[in-house]
This record gives C-alpha cells, sequence and structure tokens, in this order.
C-alpha cells in the first residue's frame, strides 16, 4: 500500500462515522490538481541532471492551498498525495483559512551543493509558477528544505511577478518572514506535551523524552523540552543517534554538532540506531523525521508511554492499531506538527497587511490555537469513544464538508 492508501483509511474512518454520502467522499479524497514537472538542472561538474517535481493540491474549499515543499529522494507523486490530503485535514481540525497542498523534489538534498539546491529551487519554481499564488497556493518548508529554499523560491516567483512576499512562508526574517516561524513546529508539539502534562498531573523532571530526527522540528522539540525541564535521553539524525541514561544537556549537543558536523561521539553518549532509538523505555516518543518509521515490523517493541507525531505519517495504519491496542497514547501528526502551518498564517496575514508581530504575540497566539484545538479533538475522544487520531479526522473532514456543502459544489 503506497503512503496515499494509508492515509486515505483514516480518511474512510471519518466518512463513515460521519455517515458521509459516496459523491461527496470521491470530492474530498481525490486530490483537485497535480502537476508534475521535470526539473533540469546543470550540476556543478557541468553534467545535466532531470530531477522530478510535483505540486499537488488537494483541496481549497476553506481557503487558499497551503502546504510545504519536500526534497527527499522518496518523495513521489504518492508521497506528496498523502501528505498534500494531510494539509488539507490538518489546517481544518485548528481552523485556520486555508486548505492543503504539499510540494516536492526526489532529490538527495544532503549530497548537492547550495548552488546546486538554489538552480534546481529555481527551476522549481518556474516550473510551478502558474500554478500558486499569494490567494491561491502558498508554499513552506518541509523536510529537505528551510528558510534559504523559500527566498530562493519567493525571488524566482519574484522575477516573474513583482515582488511578492506572501507566496511562501517560512521565509527568513529579513525577506518577510515571522519571527517564531523557524521553531514554530517543535514549539507547537511542547504546547501540546504541557496540556498533557497539565492534564495528567506529570512533571517534567520524571520524564524521558525520545526524540528521532534532529532537523527543524525535532531540534527545536529538544531544545524547548530541555528548557521545560524534560530528560531527553536520546536524540537522532539520519546517520544513526546518541543516548545517554542521565539524559543529555541539549545546548551542549548543539555546540558539538556545529563544531564536529555530526551528533555522534558526543561526550558522554553512546551511539544507538534509528531503530534501537525508537524502541527505548520513556515516558514521550517524539517521531521528528520521516514516514512510516513504526511499522507492523517494530510497533510491538515500542515502550514509550506516549507518542506525539512531530512527523507527518510516522505511524502506519497497522502499527496505529498495534499502539492502540496496546493501550499508548498516539496523538496525531495533523494535531501534532500544525504549530508550523499555523504561524505560516500569522506570516501570510503580515505579509497581506506588511505589518510585523513580536515574538511574544506569535508564541502566545501559536499556544492558544494548539491548545484550542487539542481541547476540540479531546472533548470528541471522550464524548464518542474515539482514538485521537480518529477524532481530530472526523473534526477535520466534517469542517471540509460543511465548507463543500455552503458552497454549493454539491
Ligand atoms: P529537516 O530536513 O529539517 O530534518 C529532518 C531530520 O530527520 C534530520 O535530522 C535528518 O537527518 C533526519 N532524517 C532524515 N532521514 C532520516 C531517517 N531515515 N531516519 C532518521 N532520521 C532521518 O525536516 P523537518 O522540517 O524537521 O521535518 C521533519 C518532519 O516534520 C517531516 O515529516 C515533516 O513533514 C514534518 N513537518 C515539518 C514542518 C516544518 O515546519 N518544517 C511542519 C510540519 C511537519
Amino acid at each position: 500500500m503506497n503512503t496515499s492508501d494509508s492515509v486515505n483509511q483514516y480518511f474512510d474512518f471519518a466518512a463513515e462515522h460521519l455517515d458521509l454520502e459516496d459523491g461527496l467522499r470521491d470530492i474530498l479524497k481525490r486530490p483537485w490538481r497535480e502537476l508534475q514537472i521535470a526539473i533540469p538542472v546543470r550540476m556543478d561538474d557541468h553534467s545535466v541532471k532531470v530531477f522530478n517535481g510535483y505540486r499537488i493540491q488537494h483541496n481549497a474549499t476553506r481557503g487558499p492551498y497551503k502546504g510545504g515543499v519536500r526534497y527527499h529522494p522518496d518523495a513521489d507523486q504518492y508521497e506528496v498525495r498523502a501528505l498534500a490530503s494531510l494539509m488539507t485535514w490538518k489546517t481544518a481540525l485548528v481552523n485556520i483559512p486555508f486548505g492543503g497542498a504539499k510540494g516536492g523534489v526526489q532529490c538527495d538534498p544532503t549530497s548537492l551543493s547550495s548552488d546546486e539546491l538554489n538552480r534546481i529551487t529555481r527551476r522549481y519554481t518556474l516550473g510551478i509558477e502558474h500554478f500558486i499564488g499569494v490567494n491561491r497556493d502558498i508554499p513552506a518548508p518541509d523536510l529537505g528544505t528551510n528558510s534559504q529554499t523559500m527566498a530562493w523560491m519567493m525571488d524566482a516567483y519574484g522575477q516573474v511577478n513583482g515582488y511578492t512576499p506572501g507566496i511562501v512562508t517560512g521565509k527568513p526574517v529579513e525577506l518577510g518572514g515571522s519571527v517564531g516561524r523557524d521553531s514554530a513546529t517543535g514549539r507547537g508539539v511542547m504546547n501540546l506535551v504541557e496540556q498533557l502534562i497539565e492534564e495528567k498531573n506529570l512533571s517534567p523532571s520524571n520524564m524521558r523524552v525520545v526524540v528521532q530526527g534532529f532537523g527543524n522540528v525535532g531540534s527545536w522539540v529538544a531544545r524547548i523540552a530541555y528548557d521545560m525541564g524534560f530528560k531527553i535521553i536520546a536524540i537522532s539524525d539520519v546517520s544513526g543517534g546518541i543516548y545517554s541514561k542521565l539524559g543529555l544537556n541539549i545546548p551542549n549537543v548543539l555546540k558539538y554538532i556545529s563544531e564536529n558536523k555530526s551528533i555522534k561521539g558526543f561526550p558522554g553518549s553512546e551511539n544507538i540506531s534509528n531503530q534501537e532509538i525508537l524502541e527505548l523505555d520513556c515516558e514521550l516518543l517524539i517521531p521528528s523525521a520521516i514516514n512510516n518509521v513504526i511499522n507492523e515490523s517494530n510497533a510491538n517493541n515500542v515502550k514509550a508511554n506516549m507518542i506525539l507525531e512531530a512527523a507527518n505519517h510516522p505511524i502506519t495504519p497497522e502499527a496505529d492499531q498495534i499502539l492502540n491496542n496496546k493501550g499508548l497514547l498516539v496523538l496525531p501528526d495533523i494535531l501534532c506538527n500544525a504549530g508550523g502551518v499555523i504561524v505560516s498564517y500569522f506570516e501570510w496575514t503580515q505579509n497581506l497587511y506588511q505589518r510585523h508581530w513580536p515574538e511574544e504575540t506569535v508564541f502566545s497566539e501559536l499556544s492558544e490555537v494548539m491548545k484550542s484545538a487539542y481541547k476540540d479533538v479531546k472533548n470528541l475522544v471522550d464524548s464518542e469513544n474515539l482514538t485521537f487520531r480518529q477524532a481530530a479526522f472526523v473534526i477535520g473532514v466534517e469542517r471540509v464538508v460543511k465548507a463543500t456543502k455552503l458552497r454549493g459544489y454539491v
């Protein structure tokens, strides 16, 4: 089964729960538009390579399409389609006026120079330029892309259309980005953790946290969790992880990475594989890297009490079932990692009005939206005896259904 079919299983549950008619299911399940482009690029060694690029627009009933751009070898049309649909349900769940889209370039950014990435990004942007727009479809960073990628996209789009800062979010602050966007996804995850520990009367110092992935999302989760007093016992990146029973000093880890370009060998830690990290005994497991890492082969070995899906689709539906049967609390991606798109919404709004919000406003508004979405989900979990994932999808899908009916498509 591909990732798109996997995600659609959650949609199917919500559609059944809401007793939606077949035609409506069909409208909501399939993407409205899919663009695939060839991206020819002159490489540093003067050879020419052609990369596959995608922009998939899933649904724009509640507002312009919105979603990140992923640079990864696995970013094919099925993966991008799945991620685009998750954006539709996510923006509806947190109730911001966007639809869902996703972009991707099938490449390995870790093996490309900055000049090559710049050329790929410009070609990609020109290839999708007619498809996106400030009131139509607004890209943002995702796995393998960052604020620099967004600066190149904004520049390439601007060469054709004139100065348009609102065409992408997640830009550098110097080019109209919002303060707090870099940490937003990780911060949003920790807003939920805050809510959970308050509800369950837990203390951070007694909680062991494991974070897989140490890029934008994972590193901010770890930084904020460390500042809140949690014990971060393991972290990892694509090359593997490090573990310390006593807890890792995250500011020192960050310093070590900047000096050594690797997390391996951090003093006082043991090396651990990306498989082992998911099976560590801990209170909180926060997958923050790639899809499908918890699957049928390892779900039974997961020992965490709670999992917060900071990454998109880190758990397959089969594994989700196993974890539910084990009684684990799993907060789903469309809730957990919504902080990124929420602050992207703040950035887009600021760009439209040419105003800048201070950091305190961004952080407090983000926390309010995250906690309010959590409460909506929790109320449905309690009243209808659903899992958090089922409840989150039911809320997201129901909001898009209402908007669809109001628009009069059917
Ligand atoms: P990133 O590129 O900044 O970082 C990815 C991290 O994962 C890196 O540390 C990388 O080394 C690691 N990694 C890559 N492949 C791995 C593998 N096979 N095993 C273990 N680790 C691996 O990406 P990011 O922006 O932090 O995104 C991470 C996840 O969060 C993705 O699923 C993305 O869709 C999701 N997400 C990101 C944002 C955002 O604002 N950036 C928002 C919502 C969701």
